[in-house]
């Protein structure tokens, strides 16, 4: 028969194993999507991409990571720019998956045309405002982060590094790698160089 002093001790660490267990299933992997839509044209209406808006908050970000990428001799082609029409903060992402943060969507469809198809296509950037503001705190840092893991699915049209490889292409955030606030420089440096580019595929 179990003392009380031994069935106390089996008590408490029953209580831990299960806070350790909610706590695993409480903790959200944070992520981002490439959400590749096809869009069909309605009736006679076109498809047509919308107005160029980049948010006045993100814009920064945007010609940031361009002038960096230069820097580094990584080339953003006008095309990739033209297309990219839209980078704003969205109260509910063009995704439905989960967990995510910030999407990098991909449109493309067709019009009808007297001589055949024209293709139509556009990119945008979504950040999920209130869920990136948690997850930032406000931090700048977290957010210029964030808009270069995203300007990078679309500006250079790749996906993420396998999931053990450190770096801002890694397909989770988590605000225990400090990299960003300590050593920028050098992650984008990472982020740019032909090790980690050809180490991130196409994107899909
Ligand atoms: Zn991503």
């Amino acid at each position: 028969m179990l003392t009380f002093c031994k069935k106390t001790f089996l008590l408490i660490v029953f209580v831990f194993i299960a806070c350790k267990n909610s706590d695993k299933a409480k903790k959200t992997v944070l992520s981002d999507v490439i959400n590749n839509k096809v869009l069909q044209a309605v009736g006679v209406k076109k498809i047509k991409p919308p107005e160029r808006f980049y948010h006045p908050d993100l814009i920064g970000f945007a010609n940031n990571f361009i002038s960096d990428a230069a820097r580094y001799g990584v080339i953003i082609t006008d095309q990739s720019k033209e297309l990219l029409r839209v980078i704003n903060f969205s109260d509910k992402l063009d995704t439905t998956e989960t967990g995510v943060l910030a999407s990098c969507n991909r449109y493309r469809g067709e019009n009808q045309a007297f001589g055949g198809v024209i293709e139509v296509r556009w990119n945008t950037i979504q950040v999920l405002k209130d869920a990136t503001k948690r997850y930032t705190g406000e931090s700048h840092i977290l957010l210029r982060e964030l808009l270069y893991h995203e300007l990078y699915h679309c500006l250079l049209n790749k996906g993420h590094l396998p999931e053990d490889v450190p770096g801002i292409m890694n397909p989770f955030f988590q605000r225990g790698d400090q990299r960003a606030f300590k050593d920028w420089d050098g992650l984008i440096a990472d982020m740019f160089s032909k090790k980690l580019r050809d180490m991130t595929p196409d994107a899909p």
